[in-house]
């Protein structure tokens, strides 16, 4: 019966307010985690042949045979798996009895993983921001000169990070991965967040538009029907306003506002130097039916090909 209740309510067009991983409270004390039945990631890698002494005109042919061709030979893409155990864990699903049944940190690093593997099969180049033990690639660093990135006030610090690597690759675009959580199990569904600022805006929401189309239609093919809560501006975070002295700015700084990752708010020390950038909010681990469907064998494959199918879509449509 009740969950009969909780599948009509989270069929109802929920209102387009925005809730985020970020704004959940998720203080998981158990800290048991039960082992997820995804099979792990399994790359084909081949051995390096045993180089020969060969005419330079041949090996420059064979190099550039060897080299992968593929829709996205020459891009350049970052991923942004969300949180990690130390610095920022997020949202977590937990079974009736309190049980921690995964981190948001854990699937956002398992799909980044998954994803990365199937652009560079397209050819592209990929950064991805934290390595394979799932810690960032650089520390948070202290500029707002309190002596600390542990504070509340120290968000921007443990998001720059992020923004840094990225731009180093010289990402042309970038996706950042996300599960959402919020205290009210009934919001359920996936949505993606864009910044709508500064010159590529538009090319920002086409490709949010991009994602969120190929995300939801792969797992509405595979018998899960998510709730679709649309594309957002990344301008929501208003409880931001309460550390903008921390960075030298008033609380009437209205670009303060603006989603850390996506690299244009002015409270970060150095924006993010890409075109195009997305932060997916892939499915509510707060929510029931959304959790089911995270927990089947297949979830991680069918969210990484909708994923990698909406940065298909969005370069061939250029
Ligand atoms: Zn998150």
């Amino acid at each position: 019966m009740l969950v009969h209740r909780l599948l009509i309510i989270s069929f109802i067009v929920l209102p387009a307010f925005t809730v985020s991983c970020a704004q959940a409270q998720q203080h998981h004390s158990n800290t048991e985690v039960i082992t997820p039945t995804w099979a792990p990631l399994t790359l084909q890698m081949q051995e390096p042949s045993p180089k020969e002494d060969k005419p330079e005109a041949i090996e420059k042919e064979n190099d550039s045979l060897k080299r992968p061709v593929g829709k996205l030979s020459g891009r350049r893409i970052c991923l942004d798996p969300g949180h990690d155990s130390i610095h920022v864990p997020g949202a977590a699903a937990h079974d009736q009895s309190g049980r921690v049944l995964f981190n948001e940190h854990e699937l956002t690093h398992l799909v980044a993983s998954r994803l990365r593997a199937l652009l560079e099969a397209e050819g592209a180049q990929v950064c991805v921001t934290r390595n394979e033990a799932g810690d960032l690639h650089i520390a948070p660093y202290d500029f707002n000169g309190n002596g600390s990135t542990r504070l509340p006030e120290d968000m921007a610090e443990r998001t720059q990070p992020r923004i840094d690597f990225m731009s180093q690759f010289g990402a042309e675009l970038i996706l950042s991965i996300h599960f959402n959580g919020f205290h009210n199990p009934a919001l359920s569904g996936a949505e993606v967040y864009y910044s709508d600022t500064g010159p590529y805006q538009h090319e920002n929401r086409r490709f949010s538009e991009s994602v969120l189309y190929s995300l939801t239609k792969k797992m509405q093919d595979s018998g899960y029907s998510p709730v679709v809560r649309g594309v957002h501006s990344d301008n929501y975070k208003t409880e931001y306003r309460a550390y903008t002295w921390a960075y030298g700015f008033d609380r009437g700084c209205t670009e303060c506002t603006r989603l850390l990752t996506l690299g244009n708010n002015p409270m970060s020390k150095n924006r993010g130097d890409w075109k195009v950038g997305a932060l997916a909010e892939v499915l509510f681990l707060t929510n029931p039916q959304d959790v089911r469907f995270l927990q089947g064998a297949d979830a991680m494959d069918i969210i990484t090909d909708g994923l990698a199918q909406g940065i298909l879509a969005y370069f061939e449509a250029e």
